[in-house]
Protein backbone atom coordinates (compact mmCIF):
# COMPACT_ATOMS: atom_id res chain seq x y z
CA UNK A 1 0.00 0.00 0.00
CA UNK A 2 1.57 3.15 -1.25
CA UNK A 3 2.03 6.21 1.12
CA UNK A 4 1.72 8.26 -1.44
CA UNK A 5 -0.60 8.64 -4.08
CA UNK A 6 1.57 9.47 -6.34
CA UNK A 7 3.66 7.44 -6.52
CA UNK A 8 4.21 4.31 -8.56
CA UNK A 9 2.00 1.25 -7.48
CA UNK A 10 4.24 -1.48 -6.43
CA UNK A 11 3.83 -4.89 -7.71
CA UNK A 12 5.14 -8.09 -6.13
CA UNK A 13 5.48 -10.82 -8.56
CA UNK A 14 5.90 -14.20 -6.95
CA UNK A 15 7.45 -17.13 -9.64
CA UNK A 16 10.00 -19.18 -9.59
CA UNK A 17 10.74 -19.46 -13.46
CA UNK A 18 13.31 -16.81 -13.99
CA UNK A 19 12.21 -16.01 -17.94
CA UNK A 20 9.00 -15.95 -16.81
CA UNK A 21 9.88 -13.88 -13.87
CA UNK A 22 12.01 -11.27 -15.53
CA UNK A 23 9.45 -10.73 -19.01
CA UNK A 24 6.66 -9.93 -16.31
CA UNK A 25 8.80 -8.00 -14.44
CA UNK A 26 10.07 -5.90 -17.62
CA UNK A 27 6.41 -5.49 -18.90
CA UNK A 28 5.18 -4.53 -16.03
CA UNK A 29 7.79 -1.98 -15.70
CA UNK A 30 6.95 -0.90 -19.13
CA UNK A 31 3.14 -0.30 -17.61
CA UNK A 32 4.99 2.33 -15.07
CA UNK A 33 4.72 -0.07 -11.80
CA UNK A 34 7.38 -0.49 -9.56
CA UNK A 35 7.96 -4.86 -9.46
CA UNK A 36 9.67 -6.55 -7.21
CA UNK A 37 10.33 -10.50 -7.99
CA UNK A 38 10.41 -13.04 -5.28
CA UNK A 39 11.60 -16.76 -6.51
CA UNK A 40 9.50 -18.35 -4.01
CA UNK A 41 6.95 -18.00 -1.10
CA UNK A 42 9.88 -18.04 1.81
CA UNK A 43 11.04 -14.51 -0.06
CA UNK A 44 7.59 -13.49 -0.90
CA UNK A 45 6.69 -13.97 3.31
CA UNK A 46 10.11 -11.72 3.61
CA UNK A 47 9.03 -9.18 1.22
CA UNK A 48 5.71 -8.66 2.53
CA UNK A 49 6.39 -7.72 5.81
CA UNK A 50 8.45 -4.76 4.95
CA UNK A 51 6.54 -1.49 5.93
CA UNK A 52 6.33 -0.38 1.91
CA UNK A 53 3.81 -2.85 1.32
CA UNK A 54 2.63 -3.56 -2.33
CA UNK A 55 -0.34 -2.72 -4.31
CA UNK A 56 -1.23 -5.99 -5.54
CA UNK A 57 0.47 -9.59 -5.88
CA UNK A 58 1.16 -11.94 -8.87
CA UNK A 59 1.30 -15.08 -7.98
CA UNK A 60 2.25 -18.26 -9.50
CA UNK A 61 0.62 -21.77 -7.77
CA UNK A 62 3.39 -23.85 -8.45
CA UNK A 63 6.49 -22.74 -6.32
CA UNK A 64 9.44 -24.92 -5.19
CA UNK A 65 8.39 -24.29 -1.40
CA UNK A 66 4.69 -23.61 -0.60
CA UNK A 67 2.63 -24.11 -3.39
CA UNK A 68 0.67 -20.31 -4.09
CA UNK A 69 -2.88 -21.92 -2.87
CA UNK A 70 -1.01 -22.62 0.76
CA UNK A 71 0.68 -19.04 0.44
CA UNK A 72 -2.19 -16.66 -0.34
CA UNK A 73 -4.33 -18.15 2.50
CA UNK A 74 -1.04 -17.68 5.00
CA UNK A 75 -0.89 -13.72 3.46
CA UNK A 76 -5.06 -13.26 3.72
CA UNK A 77 -4.30 -15.00 7.48
CA UNK A 78 -1.87 -12.73 8.30
CA UNK A 79 -5.14 -9.83 8.11
CA UNK A 80 -3.14 -8.68 5.07
CA UNK A 81 -5.67 -8.09 2.07
CA UNK A 82 -3.39 -7.17 -0.79
CA UNK A 83 -5.30 -7.65 -4.37
CA UNK A 84 -3.55 -11.32 -5.41
CA UNK A 85 -4.21 -12.55 -9.06
CA UNK A 86 -3.55 -15.94 -9.15
CA UNK A 87 -1.46 -17.72 -11.76
CA UNK A 88 -2.94 -21.22 -12.51
CA UNK A 89 -0.92 -24.10 -14.16
CA UNK A 90 -4.24 -25.85 -15.80
CA UNK A 91 -7.11 -24.49 -16.86
CA UNK A 92 -9.09 -26.85 -14.28
CA UNK A 93 -11.83 -25.73 -11.97
CA UNK A 94 -10.77 -26.94 -9.13
CA UNK A 95 -7.53 -25.29 -9.34
CA UNK A 96 -10.14 -21.94 -9.95
CA UNK A 97 -12.23 -22.57 -6.89
CA UNK A 98 -9.12 -23.87 -5.13
CA UNK A 99 -7.59 -20.14 -6.04
CA UNK A 100 -10.69 -17.92 -5.36
CA UNK A 101 -11.12 -20.07 -1.91
CA UNK A 102 -7.79 -19.22 -0.80
CA UNK A 103 -8.47 -15.44 -0.84
CA UNK A 104 -7.23 -14.87 -4.69
CA UNK A 105 -9.21 -11.91 -6.22
CA UNK A 106 -8.53 -13.10 -9.56
CA UNK A 107 -7.05 -16.07 -11.74
CA UNK A 108 -5.64 -16.66 -14.71
CA UNK A 109 -4.17 -20.10 -16.33
CA UNK A 110 -1.16 -20.65 -18.13
CA UNK A 111 -0.42 -20.16 -21.21
CA UNK A 112 -1.84 -16.33 -20.65
CA UNK A 113 -1.54 -13.90 -22.98
CA UNK A 114 0.27 -10.59 -21.71
CA UNK A 115 -2.09 -8.39 -22.86
CA UNK A 116 -4.65 -9.97 -20.52
CA UNK A 117 -2.21 -10.09 -17.08
CA UNK A 118 -2.02 -6.50 -18.06
CA UNK A 119 -5.47 -6.03 -18.38
CA UNK A 120 -6.18 -7.95 -14.97
CA UNK A 121 -3.66 -5.99 -13.41
CA UNK A 122 -5.12 -2.29 -14.40
CA UNK A 123 -8.48 -3.26 -13.43
CA UNK A 124 -7.52 -5.11 -9.70
CA UNK A 125 -5.91 -1.73 -8.89
CA UNK A 126 -8.73 0.51 -10.53
CA UNK A 127 -11.24 -1.39 -8.59
CA UNK A 128 -8.31 -0.07 -5.17
CA UNK A 129 -9.04 3.60 -6.15
CA UNK A 130 -12.57 3.08 -6.63
CA UNK A 131 -12.89 1.47 -3.20
CA UNK A 132 -10.44 4.46 -1.92
CA UNK A 133 -13.51 7.14 -3.59
CA UNK A 134 -16.22 5.22 -2.73
CA UNK A 135 -18.75 7.30 -0.44
CA UNK A 136 -19.58 5.79 2.55
CA UNK A 137 -22.96 4.24 2.93
CA UNK A 138 -26.29 5.58 4.57
CA UNK A 139 -25.33 5.77 8.46
CA UNK A 140 -21.57 5.87 7.82
CA UNK A 141 -19.68 2.78 6.71
CA UNK A 142 -21.32 0.65 8.96
CA UNK A 143 -24.10 -1.32 8.06
CA UNK A 144 -26.66 -4.05 9.14
CA UNK A 145 -28.81 -6.71 7.09
CA UNK A 146 -30.37 -10.05 8.94
CA UNK A 147 -27.76 -11.31 11.60
CA UNK A 148 -24.97 -9.38 10.04
CA UNK A 149 -22.87 -5.97 11.22
CA UNK A 150 -20.04 -5.12 8.43
CA UNK A 151 -18.15 -2.14 9.03
CA UNK A 152 -16.23 -1.32 5.39
CA UNK A 153 -13.91 1.15 6.73
CA UNK A 154 -12.42 -1.31 9.44
CA UNK A 155 -13.43 -4.16 7.54
CA UNK A 156 -14.90 -5.60 10.51
CA UNK A 157 -17.63 -7.95 9.85
CA UNK A 158 -19.86 -10.51 12.32
CA UNK A 159 -22.41 -12.90 11.65
CA UNK A 160 -24.36 -13.29 14.89
CA UNK A 161 -21.76 -11.59 17.38
CA UNK A 162 -18.77 -13.97 15.85
CA UNK A 163 -16.44 -12.22 13.87
CA UNK A 164 -15.58 -13.28 9.95
CA UNK A 165 -13.05 -12.53 7.80
CA UNK A 166 -13.79 -11.56 4.22
CA UNK A 167 -11.23 -10.90 1.39
CA UNK A 168 -11.17 -7.76 -0.45
CA UNK A 169 -13.06 -9.20 -3.10
CA UNK A 170 -15.98 -10.55 -1.13
CA UNK A 171 -15.95 -6.94 0.76
CA UNK A 172 -16.57 -5.16 -2.49
CA UNK A 173 -19.17 -7.20 -3.45
CA UNK A 174 -21.28 -7.02 -0.70
CA UNK A 175 -20.82 -2.83 -0.42
CA UNK A 176 -21.87 -2.33 -4.31
CA UNK A 177 -24.96 -5.16 -3.06
CA UNK A 178 -25.68 -2.96 -0.04
CA UNK A 179 -25.42 0.19 -1.89
CA UNK A 180 -27.77 -1.09 -4.19
CA UNK A 181 -30.66 -2.82 -2.15
CA UNK A 182 -33.82 -4.16 -3.69
CA UNK A 183 -32.38 -3.53 -7.68
CA UNK A 184 -31.79 -6.55 -10.03
CA UNK A 185 -27.89 -5.96 -10.57
CA UNK A 186 -26.93 -8.36 -13.66
CA UNK A 187 -23.78 -10.43 -13.98
CA UNK A 188 -22.33 -8.02 -16.28
CA UNK A 189 -22.89 -4.88 -14.09
CA UNK A 190 -21.22 -6.63 -11.61
CA UNK A 191 -18.63 -7.43 -13.16
CA UNK A 192 -18.06 -3.87 -14.88
CA UNK A 193 -18.66 -2.07 -11.67
CA UNK A 194 -16.92 -4.76 -8.72
CA UNK A 195 -14.10 -6.29 -10.82
CA UNK A 196 -14.12 -3.60 -13.02
CA UNK A 197 -13.71 -6.30 -16.11
CA UNK A 198 -16.25 -6.06 -18.92
CA UNK A 199 -15.01 -9.78 -20.35
CA UNK A 200 -18.52 -11.48 -19.84
CA UNK A 201 -16.74 -14.81 -20.01
CA UNK A 202 -15.78 -14.64 -16.45
CA UNK A 203 -19.45 -14.00 -15.23
CA UNK A 204 -19.14 -17.67 -13.35
CA UNK A 205 -16.59 -15.99 -11.01
CA UNK A 206 -19.67 -13.79 -9.76
CA UNK A 207 -21.63 -17.02 -9.13
CA UNK A 208 -18.83 -18.06 -7.61
CA UNK A 209 -18.39 -15.49 -5.45
CA UNK A 210 -22.15 -14.91 -4.57
CA UNK A 211 -21.77 -18.33 -3.41
CA UNK A 212 -19.21 -17.34 -1.12
CA UNK A 213 -21.61 -14.50 0.17
CA UNK A 214 -24.67 -17.01 1.03
CA UNK A 215 -21.82 -19.33 2.91
CA UNK A 216 -20.78 -15.99 5.44
CA UNK A 217 -24.27 -14.86 5.64
CA UNK A 218 -27.14 -16.70 4.60
CA UNK A 219 -28.93 -19.17 7.88
CA UNK A 220 -29.63 -21.69 4.84
CA UNK A 221 -27.18 -20.48 1.63
CA UNK A 222 -29.74 -23.21 -0.50
CA UNK A 223 -32.22 -20.92 0.58
CA UNK A 224 -31.16 -17.37 0.63
CA UNK A 225 -33.50 -14.29 1.50
CA UNK A 226 -30.72 -11.90 1.36
CA UNK A 227 -28.53 -12.72 -1.58
CA UNK A 228 -31.52 -13.79 -4.23
CA UNK A 229 -31.26 -15.07 -7.91
CA UNK A 230 -33.22 -13.56 -9.96
CA UNK A 231 -33.36 -16.17 -13.39
CA UNK A 232 -32.15 -14.93 -16.62
CA UNK A 233 -31.57 -11.43 -14.94
CA UNK A 234 -29.08 -11.96 -12.22
CA UNK A 235 -28.98 -10.84 -8.60
CA UNK A 236 -31.28 -8.73 -5.62
CA UNK A 237 -29.83 -7.86 -2.06
CA UNK A 238 -32.65 -7.58 -0.24
CA UNK A 239 -31.44 -6.49 3.62
CA1 LIG B 1 6.25 -21.64 -11.13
Amino acid sequence: MSLNDDAAERLLVVEDEEHLAAGLKLNLELEGYEVEVASNAREAGERLLRPEGFDAIVLDVQLPDVDGFTLCRKIRKSGNYTPVIMLTARNSAEDRVEGLESGADDYLAKPFELDELLARVRSMLRRRQWERRAEPTSGGARTQFGRATVDFESHEVEVDGAALKLTRLELDLLRYFVQNPGRVLSREELLEHVWKLRNYSTARTVDNFISRLRRHFEEDPQAPVHFLSVRGAGYKFVP
